[in-house]
């Protein structure tokens, strides 16, 4: 039975084992490892200590779906608005640009409930706090060695991790890789910005006439979300959450400061926009290193194979563009790299 092993829970990687699973008639181990301690990865979800119902999407916070992939991957949309997973966006996202044909979802179990269904959908052993450190190559096998425990076997090995944490790996992959191919992955880069997620108790009142607000007049705020609103659940039992997102050059000349010192800064930013705010029961302020890709790997469109026997394939929105579509159609491309081989 083919042994195969995605490394990132995030949405390339659950779409591509949720595919694959698909496509697969015959016995498959699927194995999905993240270092994170849950799935989601950039479109995570993280919930108040004291509510696990308050909730706010740290990352990515809606999903659009354009003009040029909306017959593309209308079965996409089509299966998670049936399940409940996506709704339209309906609240007020106050400065949203918006192309024609562009339409909104947001997700109201919070966005890394998609990433939830598509790793059930792979039926894969899913392990987290696995941090991939090492992969060589073993009697025509890949062993891939994690910061703790014993390395493992696989026959096929797909990485979705940002591309800068692709070229951190050690091993035999570090001279599997062409100068060409590693010419290609060192030239794509990322956004980096700082998110953070304020929880309220509940019966708490912010009035606001908005879900969602861009912000331009501001050095450090870029967007904020009433996150609840934004999803449009109303609960007596739980209170208000807000997300508050950076501007990419906040987020870069802080890239190395404590996050404590950092949502310090924030928090006497958004007094500016929204006095008056009470206090939060809980906070979570996240950094993203790798937030959005501004410019995805040359003359790779989906993917790149760095080794065909055994296959050791990457893909990821750096190999496309910064969205739920981007993703997806990573996730298609990995599959089709991966089809002769399984
Ligand atoms: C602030 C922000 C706002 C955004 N807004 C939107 C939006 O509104 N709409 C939208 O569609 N998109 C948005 N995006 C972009 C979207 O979130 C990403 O394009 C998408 O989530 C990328 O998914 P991925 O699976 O390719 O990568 P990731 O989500 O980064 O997944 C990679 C996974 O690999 C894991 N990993 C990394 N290194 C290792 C290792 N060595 N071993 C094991 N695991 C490892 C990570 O923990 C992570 O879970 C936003 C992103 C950010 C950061």
């Amino acid at each position: 039975m083919a042994r195969v092993l995605v490394v990132g829970a995030g949405l390339t990687g659950s779409l591509c084992a949720a595919l694959l699973r698909k496509v697969t008639a015959g016995p498959l181990h699927l194995t999905v490892w993240d270092k994170a301690g849950d799935s989601g990865g950039r479109m995570t979800t993280a919930s108040s200590p004291h509510n696990p119902q308050s909730t706010v999407d740290l990352g990515a916070q809606y999903i659009t779906c354009t003009l040029p992939y909306a017959k593309k991957h209308q079965s996409f949309y089509d299966e998670l608005l049936t399940h409940g997973i996506l709704k339209p966006l309906t609240s007020p996202i106050e400065g949203m640009v918006m192309k024609e044909g562009d339409c909104n979802f947001v997700a109201p179990q919070g966005v890394s409930s998609i990433i939830k269904h598509y790793l059930k959908e792979s039926g894969a052993d899913i392990c987290f706090r696995k941090c991939v450190t090492q992969i060589n190559l073993r009697n025509a096998k890949w062993e891939v060695s994690k910061e703790t425990g014993s390395p493992e076997q696989f026959d096929i090995v797909v990485l979705t991790m940002p591309v800068p944490q692709i070229l951190q790996l050690q091993g035999d992959i570090v001279d599997l890789i062409s100068k060409c191919q590693r010419q290609q992955l060192e030239s794509v880069s990322y956004s980096s910005r700082y998110a953070l997620g304020l929880f309220y108790e509940a019966g708490t009142k912010i009035d606001v006439p908005w879900a969602g607000q861009y912000i331009t007049s501001n050095p450090c705020i870029r967007f904020i979300s009433m996150d609840n609103k934004k999803r449009n659940i109303a609960s007596s039992e739980m209170g208000p959450s807000l997300v508050i997102h950076t501007t990419v050059p906040f987020g870069v000349a802080h890239l190395e400061h404590s996050t404590k010192d950092v949502q310090e800064l924030i928090v006497q930013q958004l007094e500016n926009i929204l006095p008056g705010l009470p206090q939060p029961v809980a906070t979570k302020c996240q950094k993203w290193r790798y937030s959005q890709v501004t410019n995805a790997a040359a003359n790779s469109p989906g993917q790149m194979t760095l080794h065909l026997k055994p296959l050791l394939v990457c893909g990821g929105d750096g190999f496309t563009h910064s969205n739920f579509d981007g993703c997806i159609a990573s996730a298609l491309c990995v599959l089709e790299a991966l089809k002769n081989h399984i």
